[in-house]
């Protein structure tokens, strides 16, 4: 039985008065018997990770970044390190955005190089797949998500496959409002985990695949229920204590 995981992707919002009073509001907000269930994680920018590591020290909560390098230091102006996250205080890092790949030009082999330095460094990776919508319209949505997944995994034994989240967010659904159906987003959960099924069939059982893409309080439900979504990653929704706190309580 797979324990459910919300990860809250706040991307590049929020004020260090505005994020205390959100998480605040988070860990007050999702009761104790929600984090027997479900796992909670949120994900701030790089320049508040230390903050908001401190202020949710003594709670269950889990503070990851939105991205890392794949290096582990030296002349890279701009880049965070993954041994400078956990330094921080995180245990996750959010790789492969769809963001990052569209906006940043970042490719499969960038992916995997960082999964590999996150594992290394004994932080979790959460590792983004997801078709954009001309792919999806071409019938193509299954083997662009099932290539992406094996190139970001590529070489991992299952010991290090049991460490990996995936979340799978079609390009089409992240901020649009528009929702992939239950039916939708589970046809692609079952696809990847006969992938990971290939990799090692131990360690595909243990795998947490997160779904994201326009999750809401209101549709949270539906798509929690199916069986190959394990949770969620959360992009909008989780700027509001309220909505994200929902969302928790949905997967529990
Ligand atoms: C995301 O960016 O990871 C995301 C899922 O965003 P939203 O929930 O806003 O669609």
């Amino acid at each position: 039985m797979r324990k459910a995981l919300v990860i809250g992707n706040w991307k590049m919002n929020g004020l260090q008065a505005r994020n205390a009073e959100l998480v605040a509001a988070v860990a007050s907000g999702v009761a104790d018997e929600t984090f027997a269930r479900v796992d909670v994680g949120v994900c701030p920018p790089f320049i508040y990770l230390q903050a908001v590591a401190q202020q949710l020290d003594d709670t269950a909560i889990a503070v990851g970044a939105q991205n890392m390098s794949q290096h582990a230091s030296g002349a890279y102006t701009g880049e965070v390190s993954a041994e400078m996250l956990v330094d921080a205080g995180c245990r996750l890092v959010i790789l492969g955005h769809s963001e990052r790949r569209s906006l940043f030009a970042e490719t499969d082999a960038d992916v995997a190089g960082k999964v590999n330095a996150a594992l290394a460094a004994q932080l979790t990776p959460v590792v983004c797949v997801g078709e954009t919508l001309q792919q999806r319209e071409a019938g193509d949505a299954e083997s662009v998500v099932s290539e992406q997944l094996l190139q970001a995994l590529a070489g991992l034994g299952a010991e290090a496959l049991e460490q990996v989240v995936v979340a799978y967010e079609p390009v089409w659904a992240i901020g649009t409002g528009l929702t992939a159906s239950p039916e939708q987003a589970q046809e692609i959960h079952r696809a990847l985990r006969k992938v990971l099924n290939g990799l090692s069939a131990e360690a595909a059982d243990k795998m947490r695949i997160l779904y994201g893409g326009s999750v809401n309080a209101a549709n949270a439900d539906a798509l929690f229920a199916q069986p190959d979504i394990d949770g969620g990653l959360i992009g909008g929704a989780s700027l509001k204590a309220e909505d994200f706190i929902a969302i928790c309580r949905a997967a529990a």
